[in-house]
């Protein structure tokens, strides 16, 4: 059994069917959250989303913003002119699938949630930072998003060892039942760690692997259709930088 590890796809379509057509044998889906904001196509690509097999998606910050469940008080400028003009754009359905997703999921071994435990909307970008979400762990596998920056943080039950691996280029982790793991598959559609290319992950339960890659994208035609829609020049250019 093979799942397909998704997150932060950012309303981008041509960096999520860039992924898909890698993922296309993947037997089931992990989604960490943040489906739309930032990008162009919010709803192409919660119909998208929506249409893979054996999906599990859980709610990012943006996913409960766009839907009107949450405040923007914690978006910069940029993000909240994304989701004020992310909520024009939804129809009434896409609106009820984003509010209906949960904040946090099981499925097999792992556990799903967008940034970090206890407090969902947290930020892991440390060992110290993991730390607080291993002591919180019920099981020995996490996945997250968030950050955009493809991770791998590993602790030795019982102990505050923890380790961190990770590289733009992508990364096989093999999972040694001796250690916890939380990993982050990076951003579909908005990566930060220097390379433009949309991030994703193959979690394989048989072969206890998980292989965290990137493939290229038209970010071009992606950049055009923000400029046309008025989105802010940042979160245009950044898409060329990975930044
Ligand atoms: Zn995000």
């Amino acid at each position: 059994m093979t799942y397909g590890l998704i997150s932060d796809i950012h309303a981008n379509i041509e960096a999520f069917d860039a992924v898909l057509e890698k993922l296309a044998g993947a037997d089931a889906f992990l989604c960490m959250g943040d489906v739309v904001g930032y990008g162009p196509d919010p709803g192409p690509c919660i119909d998208r989303l929506r249409s893979l097999p054996n999906l599990t998606c859980i709610a990012g910050n943006h996913d409960l913003a766009a839907a009107g469940l949450t405040g923007l008080g914690r978006f910069n400028p940029h993000a909240r002119h994304a989701i004020d003009w992310t909520m024009l754009q939804l129809s009434d359905d896409h609106r009820q699938y984003l509010a209906r997703l949960r904040p946090a999921a099981y499925v097999e071994d792992a556990e799903l949630v967008h940034g970090a435990l206890p407090n969902y909307m947290d930020y892991i970008t440390s060992p110290d930072e993991a730390m607080i979400t291993f002591a919180e762990m019920r099981g020995s596998l996490t996945f997250i998003g968030h950050t955009h920056v493809t991770e791998c943080y590993r602790n030795r039950p019982e102990t505050d060892y923890c380790e961190q691996t990770g590289s733009p280029k992508g990364i096989i982790i093999e999972l040694n039942p001796s250690f916890r793991y939380i990993i982050n598959p990076g951003s579909v559609g908005q990566p930060r760690d220097g390379n433009a290319e949309a991030s994703f992950g193959l979690y394989d339960i048989e072969a206890r692997t998980v292989a965290l890659r990137r493939v290229p994208y038209d970010y071009k035609r992606t950049q055009r259709k923000m400029r046309r829609a008025g989105l802010p020049a940042f979160l245009v250019d950044r898409l060329s930088q990975g930044r």
